[in-house]
């Protein structure tokens, strides 16, 4: 019999309403799921719930927790066929983009989920994700973190939640999904990332720490005192959301200097659009070339979600900023569609 581990970090899937708001209880999504007799299914894998303590509204998610989850798998990736980590969707797709840089080597599926509605209202989404995921962790080799929600399953660092009410809450606007999951399942093996490191029984985890990393949407009339306070030690790197096909006010001669000045002095500025779809490239228009003039790197088509978990693996386990810098539009963990 297949077998697969699930892990509950919280979410609204295992929420119980109460007085100040849904909140996450402790054995609840247990409680919720032993009603689902679909789930006794001779179709359905043997599951094993690991629940944290506590489970959280992933408005509190930290990147201790994004660790955490990588170790639990780590320590019992020989146990299952694959794993389903059950999430909020708020921070669904932070979690889902650092993932793959914690376990670059990871060869089986691990299917992020959660719910727009907790499993316990009559009209949850929830038992249908929940359904989905497990059966796709158990029965594929995937050899991805993938962020399933609704009828189809996303690359988790190319995910993004796109809305607060619909139950297709997330796209992921620059790569096809993996998995479709409409009438039937129908996987996409040609669309999967390629993995490097050599197959193994073991699966070696990354650091990834918390590190002094910021976003700055740029908007006509922004202040040049607020950019120029963020750009201040003890920043490492920012990630310039820029128009179109990263383009900023480059004839601001002020605004180019504070951000010459911040790459100068050891600061990774990262241009990544503030368009949901497409790709940076700063050679375009005269107003991205003279980004790229003072020192600004392209982010390509990284989702802000990707481009903070690429910028907090690559300062947890890279000293050298030129390296980070070279590193910062190469594909890595199928985060970013390369240069062709
Ligand atoms: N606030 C919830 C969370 O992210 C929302 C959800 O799960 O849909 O934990």
């Amino acid at each position: 019999m297949k077998r697969v581990c699930l892990i509950n970090t919280g979410g609204t899937i295992g929420m119980k309403p109460t007085p100040e708001g849904l909140k996450p209880v402790p054995g609840f999504l247990a409680e919720q799921m032993r009603l689902m007799q679909e789930l006794s299914d001779e179709q359905m894998p043997q599951i094993e719930i690991v629940e944290y303590q506590p489970v959280i509204d992933s408005a509190n998610m930290t990147t201790a927790t994004w660790s955490q989850i990588a170790g639990d798998i780590a320590q019992r990736y020989n146990d299952f066929d694959g794993f389903v980590v059950l999430h909020g969707t708020d921070t669904m797709a932070y979690t889902a983009s650092a993932l793959p840089f914690i376990m670059p080597g990871l060869a089986k599926p691990v299917v992020m989920t959660g719910s727009q509605l907790p499993l316990g209202q009559v009209r949850s989404d929830g038992r249908e994700n929940l359904k989905t995921a497990i059966i796709i962790a158990a029965n594929y080799v995937i050899p991805e973190v993938g962020l399933l929600f609704g009828e189809a399953m996303y690359r988790g660092c190319r995910a993004t939640k796109v809305s607060a009410s619909r139950l297709d809450a997330f796209d992921s606007p620059n790569a096809l999904p993996l998995v479709s999951a409409e009438t039937a399942i129908e996987i996409f093996p040609e669309r999967f990332r390629e993995v490097l490191q050599p197959a193994s029984d073991q699966l070696p985890l990354e650091k990834m720490a918390p590190q002094e990393i910021a976003t700055f949407r740029l908007f006509p009339g922004m202040s040049h005192e607020v950019l120029s306070n963020v750009l201040r030690r003890p920043l490492k790197a920012l990630i310039l959301e820029t128009y179109g096909v990263g383009n900023g006010p480059a004839h601001d001669h002020q605004f180019l200097e504070m951000i010459h000045a911040a790459t100068r002095d050891g600061i990774v500025v990262v241009n990544c659009t503030q368009c949901r779809h497409g790709c940076v490239l700063q050679s375009a228009y005269e107003v991205g070339r003279m980004l790229h003039d003072v020192g600004v790197v392209s982010g390509r088509d990284l989702t802000i979600e990707a481009a903070i978990a690429k910028l907090m693996y690559l300062f947890s386990n890279e000293s050298d900023i030129a390296m980070i810098r070279q590193k910062v539009p190469v594909n890595l963990v199928g985060e970013l569609t390369p240069e062709p």
